[in-house]
C-alpha cells in the first residue's frame, strides 16, 4: 500500500484526549503474535504493578491483553495511562491499541479512513479535523495492512461482484450525497438511500461503470428525493415482528459485554435470558441493563417524543457519513456483506440509537431526548457495530417486509 491516498472524512475532527475509556471499556482487545512476543520480551513485574501471569489471556485461535476485576486493562496505571506507552514508547502497544479509533479500509489505490464513535472524542466531534492527519494514518497503515491490501477486490453492490474500484465508490459517494442533503431529517436521508439502492436492485444496475453510471445513479438519487420527500405516514404502525425484532437488536446493542461480565458467564446468561423474556413481551417494565438505563416502562420508551434537534441532527448525519464515506458498513469491514446488506443494516442503526436515546432520557426522568441521550446512544452502538456477529436473514426479512423504513419512521417522530 506503499503509493495509495488517503482519503479522511472532511466533516470530521479528533484527537486522542487521554480519557483512558478505550482502556476501561472491557472490551476485549486482541493481540497479534508480534504483539504477544513484544509484551513478554518487555519483562514485566510485580515491582511495575503487572501481574506477568495475568497480562495476556490465551485464547483458542487469538490471545488478548488481560483485564484486572473491574473491567479495566490490566496495563492502565493508576493516573490513567497506558504502563507500556508510558514505559517504552507509543510503538510497543499492541496494534490494536495504536489503531483505535481510526479504521482503515483498502480501497484499491485509496485508503479509506473513519473512526470509531465508541471514542467520546470521535463522536463529540473533538480535536484535529481528521483531513489533517493522513500522514499518521497512512503510517498505521503500512504497519497494519498486508502488502496486497490493494488488490482486494470490492465486494458486491447488490449479489454478483465485477465491479473495479473506482465504479464501487461511485456508489459510494451517491449514498454519501444522499446523507449530506440539507434540510432533511437524518431518518428520511437514510430512506432516500434505501429508495435508490432499491431501483439499482429492482433495475439491476448494479454492473453500471464509466461515467454514465454517475448519470444514472444522479437521477435515481434525484427520482428518490422527489418520490420520498417526506417521512412515512406515523400511522403505518411497524408490524409487530419488527418491532419485536428491533427491541431484540436494543438489548443486544444495550447489554454489558466486556470481559468482566464473561467472566460471571453463568449468571450473565442468566440475566440476559431474562432481559431477552421481558423485551420480548415489552408489557411493564425494562430491565434495568446499566446505571444509565434503568427500569422504565416500555410504554414511555413507546410514545411519541417529538422532532430531533438540530444539533442531534448533525450528529447523526455526521455519524452516518463517516460510516459510508470509509466504507465500515460492508465488505470486509463489515462481514464481507455486499454494499445494499450493509447499507439496510446501517440504516436499522437509526431505530436502535433513538429507541436507546428515548430509553436514556426516560431513565432520567425526562420526556424530550437531548443531544447528549443521542450522543451515549451512539456510542453504545458504535462499540458493538461490526464486532457482534451478524445475523443478515433477520435485516433482508425486516426490508422484505418494509419494517425497516417504518421503523425509522416510527423512532423519529
Ligand atoms: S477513548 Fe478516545 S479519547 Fe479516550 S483515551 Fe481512548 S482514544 Fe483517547
Amino acid at each position: 500500500m506503499k503509493s495509495a491516498s488517503v482519503e479522511l472524512p472532511a466533516i470530521q475532527n479528533w484527537s486522542c484526549h487521554g480519557c483512558s475509556d478505550c482502556c476501561r471499556g472491557g472490551m476485549a482487545i486482541p493481540l497479534l503474535p508480534e504483539d504477544r512476543s513484544r509484551i513478554e520480551k518487555q519483562n514485566w513485574t510485580d515491582a511495575d504493578g503487572i501481574d506477568p501471569a495475568q497480562m495476556i489471556v490465551a485464547g483458542l485461535t487469538q490471545s488478548r491483553l488481560g483485564h484486572r476485576a473491574d473491567g479495566a486493562c490490566v496495563f492502565l496505571d493508576s493516573k490513567g495511562r497506558c504502563r507500556i506507552h508510558a514505559k517504552f514508547g507509543e510503538a510497543a502497544k499492541p496494534l490494536a491499541c495504536r489503531l483505535y479509533p481510526l479504521v482503515i479500509h483498502p480501497a484499491g489505490k485509496k485508503l479509506l479512513v473513519g473512526l470509531r464513535f465508541s471514542c467520546p472524542s470521535a463522536a463529540a466531534n473533538q480535536g484535529r479535523p481528521l483531513a489533517e492527519q493522513g500522514t499518521d494514518a497512512q503510517k498505521l497503515a503500512r504497519i497494519f495492512l498486508p502488502e496486497d491490501a490493494a488488490t482486494f477486490p470490492p465486494p458486491p453492490v447488490v449479489a454478483v461482484p465485477g465491479l473495479a474500484w473506482p465504479d464501487f465508490l461511485r456508489f459510494v459517494h451517491w449514498l454519501d450525497f444522499t446523507l449530506a442533503a440539507e434540510n432533511a431529517p437524518v431518518a428520511l436521508k437514510l430512506l432516500r438511500g434505501l429508495h435508490w439502492l432499491g431501483g439499482v436492485e429492482r433495475g439491476s444496475l448494479d454492473q453500471i461503470s464509466g461515467e454514465s453510471a454517475d448519470e444514472i445513479l444522479e437521477a435515481l438519487v434525484k427520482n428518490s428525493a422527489e418520490k420520498t420527500s417526506s417521512l412515512p405516514k406515523v400511522s403505518e404502525k411497524p408490524s409487530g415482528f419488527g418491532r419485536l425484532f428491533l427491541r431484540l437488536l436494543v438489548l443486544e446493542h444495550a447489554r454489558p459485554a466486556t470481559v468482566a461480565d464473561q467472566a460471571v458467564r453463568s449468571s450473565h446468561r442468566w440475566k440476559m435470558l431474562a432481559a431477552a423474556l421481558r423485551f420480548m413481551r415489552s408489557s411493564g417494565t425494562t430491565p434495568a441493563l446499566r446505571e444509565e438505563l434503568r427500569s422504565v416502562k416500555f410504554a414511555d420508551i413507546e410514545k411519541s417524543f417529538g422532532a430531533l434537534s438540530p444539533a442531534s441532527e448533525a450528529l447523526l448525519t455526521r455519524y452516518f457519513r463517516v460510516k459510508i464515506q470509509s466504507l465500515q458498513f460492508c465488505g470486509r469491514a463489515f462481514f464481507n456483506r455486499p454494499l445494499l446488506e450493509g447499507f439496510q443494516n446501517l440504516v436499522l442503526l437509526y431505530p436502535i440509537i433513538l429507541w436507546l436515546a428515548r430509553w436514556l432520557a426516560v431513565s432520567a426522568g425526562r420526556a424530550t431526548v437531548s443531544e447528549a441521550d443521542v450522543l451515549r446512544a451512539v456510542s453504545l452502538v458504535d462499540h458493538q457495530y461490526s464486532y457482534v456477529p451478524y445475523l443478515s436473514w433477520r435485516t433482508r426479512l425486516l426490508h422484505q417486509r418494509d419494517d425497516i423504513a417504518k421503523l425509522c419512521a416510527w423512532y423519529a417522530r
